[in-house]
């Protein structure tokens, strides 16, 4: 079982203490997803630590973008690519995902690659068509690599405080694993009082942890939950 937390673009909470807090906590793949600033610290604290992005150059004329190289080289061991508020807001198109994901896995990095759909495709009863042509561009990029892991992320649970039902979680999920046969992740508003039933769905696989993630107390408290769940 996996819970990675997102920090998006702020501070977070302190690594040392976050890794003390983590420490007892068995049978679960803990991550932490920082801004560019604090991988190092995060690093340095034990964590295991992704980036929140990554080019599929590994050098070149990419303003503000970071390689996977790069990345490596101060220990960072993954990268989320293909979060919708990257699709959302910077123009990211699955084309350009998959190649992220693709130069990342083939550099030793391990990937995070995060698909969903909006309100308006689930409402126009597009979710299957949606969630296929993103998987498929990641399926096109890299197969089933050992080092790839999916995360469902419903663009219209993302950072709302709505949750998918288990039932919707799970069958996205199984839709998805039948596409791509990698483990998945659920994120969208995952706290603490709804770890429990989400994390319990068979097709989900862990869980891409946004807000909560970014207190020690509620991030530790739902990677309890994942770690009793499979346990
Ligand atoms: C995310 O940023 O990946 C996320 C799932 O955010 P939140 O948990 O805040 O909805």
């Amino acid at each position: 079982m996996i819970v990675a937390g997102n920090w998006k673009m702020f501070l977070g909470p302190d690594p040392a203490v976050l890794a003390r807090q983590l420490e007892d906590i068995a049978g679960l793949d803990a991550i932490v997803c920082p801004s560019f600033t604090r991988l190092s610290a995060c690093v340095e604290a034990g964590l295991t630590t992704y980036a929140q992005n990554v080019h599929w150059e590994p050098e070149g004329a990419y303003t503000g973008e970071v390689s996977a190289p790069m990345l490596l080289a101060l220990g960072v061991r993954g990268a989320i690519v293909g979060h919708s508020e990257r699709r959302q807001y910077f123009g990211e198109t699955d084309l350009g995902v998959a190649r992220r994901a693709q130069f990342a896995l083939e550099a030793g990095l391990h990937v995070i690659a995060c698909v969903g759909e909006s309100q308006e495709e689930r409402d126009a009863g597009d979710t299957e068509t949606v969630l296929r042509v993103q998987v498929d561009a990641i399926r096109d990029g890299c197969g089933p690599h050992d080092r790839l892991v999916l995360a469902y992320e419903p663009v219209w649970a993302i950072g709302t405080g709505l949750t998918a039902t288990p039932e919707l979680a799970q069958d996205a999920q199984a839709f998805i694993k039948s596409l791509l046969d990698r483990p998945v992740l659920y994120g969208g508003s995952v706290k603490p009082d709804n770890a429990d039933e989400l994390l319990a769905q068979p097709a989900v696989d862990g869980a891409l942890v946004g807000g909560a993630s970014l207190d020690i107390d509620s991030f530790t408290a739902i990677c309890r939950s994942a770690a009793r769940i499979r346990s």
